[in-house]
């Protein structure tokens, strides 16, 4: 069964130098494409150069994580449309969004970081918008906002994944009314993760989506460690345990809706 890693950096990789032989781990164990995702202006150059150095395995998006949101954002964002004129293009915008987990201490910093965030993720949704292209979403204790935020911009929620998603049942549910979608990474392997799992269910195969978020987020029995695409297998294989399938079918299926919502072409 081949699988797609939908979401990692391979920036922490390259710069250690050994970008290749984690690719090599990957296709050893049937991860045979991998996306990875943009974070801010300085990774933006480098993953279309990776593209374009491994065309059909390496894919990659940008966008301006709301983490990397700084006082230079509307120039880092300026830069970002002349991506998507050139070759090889990003295949999604993203990651965006709202992480309000790391906030400084003192509440005027605080306000002004999280305002600095919602201005940064509206001006990328408007470019989202034009664009018509897949949204890669990082939502960190944001839900609420996140939805409300991608609601008013008017984007087509069929073009819209929830990455790394980490909330239950509920949450699920108002992604998918919209037409919207998670993907799922190590932490569904971890045992208290019961929620999580019953959103992927509730997802169902046909719209699920995996990724590792490496160098992030181990799956078990790694976790704590670095992550690698290549461990996106122990991932597959609780959704084949959740989804009671043994066969490859549900890798096939796993991998075709990856394809089809990045519309990645091999
Ligand atoms: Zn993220
Ligand atoms: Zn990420």
């Amino acid at each position: 069964m081949d699988l797609i890693d939908s979401h990692c950096h391979l920036e922490h990789f390259y710069k250690k130098g050994i970008l290749d032989e984690i690719l090599e781990n990957a296709k050893r164990d049937r991860i045979t494409q991998v996306i990875t995702v943009g974070t801010q202006a300085q990774d933006w150059s480098l993953y279309q150069e990776l593209t374009s150095r491994h065309r059909g395995t390496i894919y990659y998006t940008v966008g301006l994580h709301p983490s990397y949101v700084g006082e230079d954002w509307e120039e880092q964002i300026s830069r970002l449309t002349h991506f998507f004129k050139d070759n090889p293009s990003p295949v999604a915008l993203g990651e965006i969004g709202l992480d309000f987990f790391r906030l400084p201490k003192s509440i005027d910093e605080a306000k002004t970081v999280k305002m600095r965030q919602v201005a940064a993720f509206k001006r990328q949704l408007m470019i989202a918008l034009e664009l018509n292209c897949p949204l890669v979403v990082h939502t960190r204790g944001t839900f609420h906002e996140c939805v409300k935020l991608i609601d008013e911009a008017g984007i087509d929620w069929r073009k819209v994944v929830f990455h790394c998603f980490t909330y239950g049942p509920v949450e699920m549910r108002k992604l998918m009314e919209r037409g919207g979608r998670g993907s799922f990474t190590g932490i569904i392997t971890y045992k208290n993760a019961e929620s999580i799992r019953e959103a992927a269910l509730m997802q169902g195969l046909n719209n699920v989506m995996i990724e590792t978020d490496a160098p992030y987020l181990s799956p078990e029995p790694f976790r704590g460690s670095p992550n690698e695409p290549s461990y996106l297998l122990y991932t597959a294989q609780i959704f084949a345990e959740l989804f009671k399938e043994s066969g490859p079918e549900y890798a096939q299926q796993i991998t075709l809706n990856t394809k089809r919502f990045f519309q990645l072409n091999d």
